[in-house]
């Protein structure tokens, strides 16, 4: 049935930053039919066509996350303070250890947070992804999937040795391929497929060409964490530069999606630029990390960037923040990455980053209706003298009432309808739990 959202303020994220108010969107199915003036378009909807009123809330397109880990909910509180330790510290020693069920729980719980703080997309990339596709489809969400790829021997890993395993290479392939190639299109096209690798330091050359053949054959893109200050690490392993290793394997280019650039030079920038190669900027992470990508400079030069959380984070409005705050600190300019710059970010431009800004990412006639509607009468929100800049600076996910996903209310009243919230919050605690317990039991002395 068709559904007429009215007297709304509607910050529609188009190519002309259109804002209605009071304004209306019409729904018709999976996609946005109308949005504009609340009259007008109240006057065009056909008879009997469900209504809500949304008088006090601003309608926007639901939030999308161009980078995410989502079971590593699991290193929530663990990996914050350590630096750049947690990658072989946690994350490599914890993937030997956690069983799928445990990731599962997590991940699944980290899906429901970002769907009930308006997220509607997300790109995730993870050791056993697969597990997390039925609960990805159950809940609704909008997801790219793939599996997080490595060709090296672990236990030598945590060691402080690196050791390719062919092997390894072929099981990790298998999987990755087998997977883009069964969830692309799945949930009714809502989850696509998608070829990753954790790291260049990780990954042989025989491992990353065979994923760029991969993704080629497939038709899907790739992404690969990058410029996260692996430089000497990948020239001692690899005897190439970061980027050059990078390129001559096929992981820079319009379909790639390198996630984080926080320690990269101007010739990097120039290689990405020229490349087309696209960034995930998480700038949440960042900042605890201790390290700022450059954004102004690579927006400056037309590299496409949208904003990832990458982990541990579920806050969406605390990311659009951190993105203005870390790219004023890194300017020395308090006027530079204004909000409805970092909005854009947030939606339009990570759905162009992750290659689905024709569907997604604006309030536009033909896109889906993935959209959020933002309670702006709690406190904290009042009065909104300007929509975009008090929800960049004020609104958080808990101010987020409802959220749609190709026209289905997923929720409602800030309940989230297809899953059984509370369930899943005591599985996850417990998944943790035992996850953390293996853990320790096994890596004692790599234990942060
Ligand atoms: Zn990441």
């Amino acid at each position: 049935m068709p559904m007429l959202i009215r007297d709304a303020t509607v910050v529609t994220m188009d190519e002309a930053g259109s804002v209605h108010a009071p304004g209306a969107v019409l729904i018709d199915g999976t996609r946005i039919v109308e949005a504009g003036e609340s009259d007008a378009v109240a006057s065009r909807a056909p008879a009997g066509c469900e209504t809500i009123d949304a008088r006090g809330r601003i309608v926007l397109p639901g939030f999308v996350s161009a980078h995410n880990h989502l079971g590593y909910t699991v290193f929530r509180g663990r990996a914050e303070d350590i630096g750049h330790a947690p990658t072989h510290r946690l994350y490599l020693p914890m993937s030997m250890v956690m069983r799928r069920d445990e990731r599962e729980a997590l991940g699944s719980l980290a899906v429901a947070e970002l769907l009930r703080g308006g997220v509607t997309t997300v790109f995730q990339m993870e050791e056993d992804a697969e597990v997390l596709v039925p609960f990805i489809e159950r809940s609704g969400i909008r997801a790219s999937i793939g599996l997080m790829t490595h060709d090296v021997d672990l236990d030598r890993l945590i060691d402080g040795e690196t050791v390719f395993d062919a092997g390894e290479r072929r099981r990790q392939l298998d999987r990755a391929i087998g997977l883009a190639r069964e969830c692309h299109g799945a949930a009714e096209g809502r989850v696509s497929g998608v070829i990753t690798t954790n790291g260049l330091a990780t990954s042989s050359p025989e491992l990353l060409r065979a994923l760029r053949a991969a993704a080629d054959r497939l038709g899907v893109p790739l992404s690969v964490h990058l410029g996260t200050g692996e430089r000497d690490m990948v020239r001692q392993i690899h005897g190439r530069g970061l980027f050059e290793y990078a390129q001559s394997h096929g992981f820079l280019g319009e379909d790639v999606l390198a996630v984080h650039c926080y320690t990269i030079d101007d010739a990097d920038i120039d290689a990405l630029a020229s490349t087309g190669t696209r960034l995930a900027h998480c700038p949440l992470m960042n900042q605890f990390r201790g390290s700022i990508a450059p954004v102004g400079d690579l927006l400056d030069r037309g590299v496409t960037v949208g904003l990832g959380i990458d982990n541990y984070f579920s806050d969406f409005f605390d990311l659009v923040r951190s993105c203005v705050a870390v790219a004023r600190i890194r300017a020395g300019d308090p006027e530079v990455m204004q909000a409805p710059e970092a909005l854009a970010l947030a939606t339009i431009g990570a759905a162009r980053a992750i290659g689905q800004e024709d569907r997604i990412g604006s309030i536009e006639p033909g896109k889906q209706a993935d959209l959020q509607l933002v309670d702006m009468r709690r406190y904290g929100l009042t009065p909104v003298t300007d929509p975009i800049r008090t929800l960049v600076y004020h609104a958080h996910a808990k101010d987020v009432e409802s959220v749609l996903v190709a026209g289905r209310v997923l929720v409602r009243d800030g309940v989230l309808l297809p899953v059984d919230e509370d369930e899943l919050v005591e599985r996850a605690a417990s998944a943790g739990a035992t996850a953390w317990e293996r853990f320790h039991g096994r890596f004692g002395a790599h234990s942060a």
